[in-house]
């Protein structure tokens, strides 16, 4: 499914392993010791070899990690992607703590980052939906609600955000958040 923005920018959602993705930027639904997991972090870590985790190293060395709702960049190592952006997505704890803001503080810093890196692709897995138990509904419109905003927002060179969904259960979700309240 795809949408258009003004300037020919557009929204993608389509199934698939991030990790396949040639998009500029990758990002990662990492944690805030920027320590490896399981989940899309273990598969780009697993796909994108051990050069990844060394860059995350020093940059723990010197930040002591990443704080929730923020992203850092590293280098994709062996990954189609040129950037991994590792973003630091909420643990849902109900919903009252935060949440919403942090998800969205994850879309908006990817966004920002790509538009720093001057990059025109970037591909986003669905942040903290899994191991992290967002609920998907409630996450698909933040996401989708932060990406939609920045494309209209028209200033930037960023030209195509695609969301690689892992099911198709989780791609209907998002394909029906963007029917429901399109740019
Ligand atoms: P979090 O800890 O932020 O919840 P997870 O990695 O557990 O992160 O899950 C985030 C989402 O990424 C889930 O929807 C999961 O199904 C999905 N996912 C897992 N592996 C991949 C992959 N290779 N490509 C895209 N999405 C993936």
């Amino acid at each position: 499914m795809e949408q258009n923005f003004p300037g020919g920018k557009i929204l993608r959602l389509k199934v698939g392993d991030i990790t396949r993705e040639p998009a500029d930027a990758i990002v990662n639904a990492a944690n805030s010791a920027l320590a490896g997991g399981g989940g899309v972090d273990g598969a780009i870590h697993r796909a994108g070899g051990p050069s990844i985790m060394r860059e995350l190293d020093q940059i723990r060395g010197k930040s002591g990690g990443c704080p929730t709702g923020s992203a850092v960049v590293t280098a994709a190592g062996l990954l189609p992607a040129r950037f991994v952006f590792h973003a630091v997505g909420p643990v849902y704890r109900g919903g009252k703590h935060g949440e919403p803001e942090l998800l969205a503080s994850c879309y908006r810093t990817c966004l920002q980052l790509a538009e720093e890196q001057g990059i025109a692709t970037i591909a986003f897995p669905s942040i903290s939906t899994g191991i992290y138990g967002y609920p998907i509904r409630e996450a698909a419109r933040i996401a989708l609600a932060e990406v939609t905003r920045h494309l209209n927002a028209q200033a930037g060179m960023l030209q195509q955000v695609t969301f690689v969904l892992f099911s198709e259960p989780d791609y209907r979700v998002y394909a029906s958040c963007l029917e429901r309240e399109p740019a």
